[in-house]
């Protein structure tokens, strides 16, 4: 043998990896480096591949590789990983063909244990699941008035300006509707904070469930609601507004009885933006409460 090819007979045998020889035709381990004695026996040499690496997949390694090319044919290098189920470990694995000292083909196997970096792939992985699920929460929470569940007034920003754009490109018209509890401050003065917020999320569940799905109710601020009304003229909204009212002043909610709510609503004018809308759709509602509340206006 050259003096380099023992050089490097000599780097390999004291390699912390397992290396080791595999006959290509029966699978018999020829040779094991130093490490792989001492992890394996001593005596692996000599045994098959098969009863070495027993773990799940281990086999398979070796006879998949095998059956895919042949014990004659030159199979192409191959990585994969590897879990041996008896250690524990995982295991890098590198295997490819080999012209043998005795010119024979063997299949040279590297095994370099991966256990580090498979916890940390796992940990990445969790922590990517985690963080995703987190941001979720805190983009529904970024949009979400915690009291009513209804959309917060971030969110309906967002909604009247896209509703905006919409309006100004394709000329599609919309309404806003707002909706504020009559003589709330009573409610709380009565029968006390509490009680205001549970006839608050009453309101919220009885407007959402009487508007298109294609509406977007949120709440404006206090006891205050707005709806945005896509394709939805005036007359429309008026009526949309009417059947809130009397679904409201109807309603008994427990614990404080009837309670009613004023609406002002506005239809998007042409010349106007989205600020003077709401302030349109606002007048309107004064203007409701100032005509004896428990009324719908509406502001052309
Ligand atoms: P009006 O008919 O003119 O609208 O009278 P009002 O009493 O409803 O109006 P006002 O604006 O005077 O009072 C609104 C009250 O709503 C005052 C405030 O304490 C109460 N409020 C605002 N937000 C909440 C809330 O989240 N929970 C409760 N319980 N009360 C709230
Ligand atoms: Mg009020
Ligand atoms: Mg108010």
């Amino acid at each position: 043998m050259q003096d380099f090819d023992r050089f490097l007979l000599t780097v390999v045998y004291d390699l912390a990896n397992l290396i080791f020889v595999v006959d290509q035709g029966d699978g018999t381990i020829v040779y094991a480096n130093q490490y792989m004695r001492d992890t394996l026996g001593a005596d692996c040499v000599g045994r098959r591949f098969a009863e070495q690496f027993s773990g799940a997949g281990g086999a398979h390694h070796f006879i998949s590789y095998n059956q895919q090319h042949g014990a004659e044919a030159a199979p192409p290098p191959l990585q994969s990983e590897y879990y041996d189920d008896e250690s524990e470990n995982w295991y890098h694995v590198q295997q490819r063909q080999i012209a043998w000292i005795d010119g024979s083909p063997k299949i040279v196997f590297v095994l370099s244990e991966i256990n580090a970096l498979k916890r940390l792939q796992k940990d990445l992985t969790e922590a990517h699941a985690t963080l995703a699920f987190k941001n979720r929460e805190l983009e529904i929470s970024a949009r979400t008035d915690r009291l009513t569940s209804l959309y917060n007034r971030y969110q309906l920003d967002q909604v009247i300006t896209s509703e905006f754009q919409r309006f100004r490109r394709y000329g599609k018209p919309f309404s806003v509707l707002l909706a504020d509890c009559d003589q709330f401050k009573q409610v709380n003065d009565t029968y006390g904070h509490p009680a205001g917020d549970a006839v608050l999320i009453d309101l919220a569940r009885l407007l959402q469930s009487n508007i298109r799905a294609t509406d977007t109710l949120g709440r404006w601020g206090g006891e205050e609601f707005l709806a945005i009304l896509p394709e939805t003229g005036l007359d429309n909204a008026s009526q949309l507004a009417e059947k809130l009212r009397a679904t409201i002043s109807a309603y008994v909610f427990p614990a404080v009885g009837h309670k009613t709510a004023s609406f002002g609503i506005a239809q998007i004018r042409p010349d106007e933006n989205i600020k003077d809308l709401v302030a349109r759709a606002d007048k309107a509602l004064y203007l409701a409460k100032a005509n004896g509340r428990n009324r719908v206006e509406a502001l052309a």
